[in-house]
């Protein structure tokens, strides 16, 4: 029998009473890896309530304490990179270059908690009024909880957690039933740093777990990474019980290639970024808008495409791993035979891959569509596979019309070597992260992670400034020292002239 994986409560990794589990199964091999628990609804209550206790305390720990702490766990997740990244890539199926990389995006946030003291500092003034100073703190929030998506198994958590419990919340994490076991890794050695117990506690499940989640009165704040229709739910529900939430959505990224941009560059850069991780980032590039003389590159395109292969996590040569599983490889399978019937041109097709050794793994080949129309499903669903779309547009005003129409607004970029051009597009663009020159530009975690539109229901982002802003809640205090007593009182409201 497989092993099951813990659920972690109140500092003490247990195994759950549940009723019901899920296979968490190798995407290339089918090797069952574990079995994960659909965490009783009684053992989140209590996830939650040990959760409650820790607060009273975690909250009073020094802010450079808590920094220390951080810093222990960031040479801890350094010390543990590969043998993390050895468990993603195993439940995920990304290459391990690919899973060393979404360990190390998740250190960069760990190390920006360990800047904790600064990032909380409120603002001051003196003399609002003659003798009255105004001053803020800002203070933590309580239980907040967590919610992530399967495809950065390190990365997403990291980016919640850490921030979360540096301003002195603590948190329920439920990591994606598809790759939980990087999690439970994360947070043994979260606990070997020395962080006391409850106050980081992992539940297991899917559907009905997150619902609790939404539901239970004692989380105050909610962070939610994944596919759009679960972000409007997540957003909703949770709102609606008068929470706070972050909800990040689906997406579907453009590149726009200018014909004065580097054809080498666009290149190299649109193989990476459309195919790497099988498609399966939020940030991929699934569509290239060819403006103008840029048209005339599609088959410079499908011959560097065509040179790639996918293949299990362990062999360097392979480019990306299989698909999550069974149910989104045969979405992408679809949608490449609605390209067929909807007149598209497929210039690469990779559903028949296959990988020795590995027949029946949830591979497909790198696709791509040329001759694509914004009416078609492959453009107007998220395909999150190893494809590729390419759309005309003749001038620059064109491809920004088209972005500006899509409803996703996560990333975008554009290959030109005109400055002007780079502007009028940073400025007019509809999208909240915009690379230059760069396919997929994820903001460092000293900025913020500023998806728009469908790709992101709420107000503040996850990390940097907004990320602080959205675990805690803002106290304002007016203070006036007396130097001496005055006889009578004031009822009316004081004017500062
Ligand atoms: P998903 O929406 O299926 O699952 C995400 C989480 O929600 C999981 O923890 C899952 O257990 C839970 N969940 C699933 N169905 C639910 C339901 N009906 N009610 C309540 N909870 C439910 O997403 P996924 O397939 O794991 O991840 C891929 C998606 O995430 C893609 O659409 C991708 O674009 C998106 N994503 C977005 C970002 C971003 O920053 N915008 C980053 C990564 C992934």
């Amino acid at each position: 029998m497989s092993q099951k994986v813990k659920i972690l409560i109140n500092g003490a990794f247990i195994e759950s009473k549940a009723h019901e589990h899920l296979p968490v199964e190798n995407p290339a091999s089918q090797e069952i890896l574990a079995e994960v628990p659909l965490t009783l609804l009684s053992e989140i209550d209590q996830a939650i309530e040990a959760a409650t206790e820790a607060f009273k305390t975690w909250k009073e720990v020094a802010t450079p304490e808590r920094a220390r702490l951080f810093l222990k766990y960031q040479h801890l997740l350094k010390e543990h990179q590969k043998e993390i990244a050895e468990i993603l890539s195993k439940e995920n199926g990304k290459t391990f270059a690919d899973a060393m990389g979404d360990v190390w995006r998740g250190i960069e946030v760990v190390e920006h908690a360990c800047n904790i003291p600064t990032l909380m500092m409120g603002e001051t003034v003196e003399n609002v009024a003659r003798g009255v100073d105004t001053y803020s703190y800002i203070q933590p929030l309580g239980v907040c909880a967590g919610i992530t998506p399967f495809n950065f198994p390190a990365m997403i958590p990291l980016w919640m957690f850490p921030m979360a419990i540096a301003c002195g919340n603590t948190f329920i994490l439920k990591p994606s039933e598809q790759t939980p076991m990087t999690s439970v890794k994360m947070a043994e050695l979260f606990l070997e740093a020395g962080f006391p117990k409850g106050v980081l506690n992992i539940i297991h499940g899917s559907k009905d777990q997150v619902n609790h989640i939404l539901n239970h009165p004692e989380i105050k704040a909610i962070s939610f990474v994944g596919s759009v229709p679960v972000a409007e739910h997540v957003y909703r529900t949770g709102t609606d019980n008068l929470k706070r939430v972050q909800a990040f959505g689906g997406a579907k990224n453009h590149m726009v290639v200018m014909p004065d941009a580097n054809k080498g560059q666009v290149i190299n850069n649109l193989v990476g970024a459309s195919c790497g991780a099988a498609g399966q980032r939020c940030m991929a590039i699934s569509v290239a808008v060819l403006v103008g003389e840029a048209q005339n590159w599609v088959e410079d395109i499908k011959t560097a495409l065509s040179t790639i292969k996918p293949g299990v996590w362990s062999d360097e040569s392979a480019a990306f791993g299989p698909l999550i599983n069974k149910q989104s490889k045969e979405k992408v399978l679809r949608l490449i035979k609605s390209a067929y019937d909807q007149g598209a041109e497929v210039l690469l097709d990779g559903s028949n891959c296959k990988v020795d050794g590995y027949e029946n793994g949830y591979f497909v080949g790198p696709t791509l569509f040329n001759n694509v129309s914004v009416e078609m499903d492959i453009y107007k669903e998220e395909i999150f596979g190893p494809a590729l779309l390419l759309l005309k547009a003749e001038t620059l005003d064109e491809a920004i019309q088209i972005i500006n129409n899509n409803p996703y607004g996560n990333g975008t970029s554009i290959f030109t070597n005109s400055g002007a051009a780079a502007r009028k597009f940073q400025h007019e663009i509809e999208v909240g992260q915009i690379g230059v020159n760069l396919p997929i530009p994820v903001p460092l975690p000293f900025f913020s992670f500023t998806g728009w539109r469908k790709s992101f229901f709420g107000d503040l982002h996850s990390y940097g400034k907004q990320g602080v802003k959205f675990y805690t809640e803002t106290k304002t205090i007016t203070a006036r020292w007396f130097e001496e007593d005055v006889p009578g009182g004031n009822v009316n409201m004081t004017i500062s002239l």
